[in-house]
């Protein structure tokens, strides 16, 4: 029995609630609740002084029903197999909630790779992809970066790829570098995402978003990018944190970002002044966005939290608990499945482009991200109306029902 509030034992719940609420039947719960494949793999790292480690990799593939499976690598200290698993089941229905023809799936080490140098990042990468490599490919499942993961890691994992099938296949991994077959506009593209949910759930809650506040937990690819993006929309980011603590106080965000780069954390920017990650949570904002890890707004964090709207860069950063909370005090959440799913809609087009070996312009890449997710937007905010629930009910019955159908739809083999 999974821990209650581990983010397997949250995604659970929420499947569990999105059948009952879509009157699904046993069987189909026994279908959704159950991973397909599964792959537990010892990584071997060499050290540079010669010692050897070993490290435990995963790759879970969820669903295949709609298409491939899709989804991140994570590079972190505490990930095991129930959280993969739990993450590989968001990617699902965030690919059916979005529509895009993908399956969903998960994987990482179990390594904190702040502690590797450059060379020991790529063995580790290299030999985590050979270990996996049955599993994936272009048509099979495509990875892509996550916590701790970055362009770099695609390139390595597209290289191996590519070595062990004697041609370049570009298409094995998404969030590649630009020269390798990458797409324009994917390194901003969760954020971008994240930016666009924040814009219209303001709109829902009549705020204009010139002038308005947001605070934002995380300061990595996603967190980042949502704020450079929110700035430019004109609203004002008072606060951004990183695993070492938060600051506010700063006039720019590239100034901060220019530090952060430089000193390794955010803590001493000229003209901040320091505050702790659940200072962060409780700021009187407008707007929350947790774009750092899971379970970051809990039943004891969500009590003190101000904002009137939480939009949920990162994957699982809300319990149950919490978000019993939230609902209570009329937050209104926009979901993780909607609210960070930017990342794999341009994802879905660099793969799209590198089949077709032909490349859009940044404009195009905009223009189709705006589109796709304003399609979900909408979809979420009316059924949400229709059926009385709330944003994440909503997203998470739109994308299970669609998986449910699939499943009926193809039948059952043999
Ligand atoms: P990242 O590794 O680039 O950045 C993570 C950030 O979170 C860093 O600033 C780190 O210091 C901070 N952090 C880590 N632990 C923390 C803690 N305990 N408290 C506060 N901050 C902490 O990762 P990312 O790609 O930005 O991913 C962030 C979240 O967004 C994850 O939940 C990830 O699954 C989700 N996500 C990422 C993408 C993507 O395209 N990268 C897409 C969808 C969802």
């Amino acid at each position: 029995m999974p821990n209650l509030e581990s983010p397997l034992a949250t995604a659970l719940s929420q499947l569990r609630r999105a059948i009952d609420q879509l009157n699904l039947s046993e069987n189909d719960w026994n279908t959704l609740s159950t991973p397909r494949r599964v792959l537990e793999v010892a990584v071997p790292l060499r050290r540079d002084d010669g010692r050897v480690e070993m490290y435990k990799g995963y790759r879970v593939q969820y669903s295949t029903t709609r298409g491939p499976a899709k989804g991140g690598v994570r590079f972190h200290q505490d990930i095991d197999l129930d959280e993969t698993v739990a993450l590989a089941m968001l990617m699902t229905w965030k690919c059916a909630l979005t529509n895009l023809p993908y399956g969903g799936a998960k994987g990482g080490v179990a390594v904190n790779p702040h502690t590797l140098s450059i060379t020991e990042n790529e063995r580790l990468t290299r030999r985590y992809t050979s270990e996996i490599l049955p599993l994936i490919g272009p048509e099979r499942d495509i990875p892509a970066p996550d916590v701790g993961t970055d362009e770099r890691n695609m390139a390595w994992m597209m290289d191996t790829y590519s070595v062990n099938a004697g041609y370049s296949v570009p298409g094995v991994v998404t969030g590649k570098p630009i020269v390798l077959g990458g797409s324009l506009g994917r390194t901003s593209a969760t954020g971008d995402g994240v930016a666009i949910a924040v814009r219209e759930a303001l709109k829902i809650k009549g705020i204009n978003p010139e002038g308005a506040t947001v605070a934002i937990q995380g300061f990595g690819k996603v967190g980042y990018w949502a704020a450079v993006a929110l700035e430019n929309m004109g609203l004002k980011v008072v606060a951004v944190s990183d695993v070492k603590g938060g600051v506010t106080g700063f006039n720019k965000i590239s100034d901060l970002h220019r530090y952060a780069q430089e000193n390794g954390t955010l803590i001493g920017a000229p003209g901040t002044e320091s505050i702790t990650n659940t200072e962060l949570l409780h700021l009187p904002v407008d707007v929350l966005v947790p774009a750092a890890l899971a379970d970051a707004i809990t039943e004891s964090s969500a009590v003190g939290i101000r904002a009137k709207i939480v939009v949920e860069g990162a994957n699982a950063p809300t319990t149950p608990g919490g978000d019993a909370i939230l609902n209570d005090k009329g937050v209104l959440v926009v979901p993780d499945i909607l609210a960070n799913s930017g990342g794999v809609i341009v994802s879905y087009f660099e793969w799209v482009q590198d089949k077709q070996n032909y490349f859009w312009s940044a404009d195009e890449v905009k223009e189709n991200l705006n589109s796709i997710l304003m399609r979900s937007i909408t979809e979420v905010a009316e059924h949400s109306a229709a059926h009385q629930v709330n944003w994440r009910e909503s997203a998470n019955m739109i994308g299970v029902s669609r998986v449910a159908q699939a499943h009926r739809l193809r039948g059952l083999y043999p």
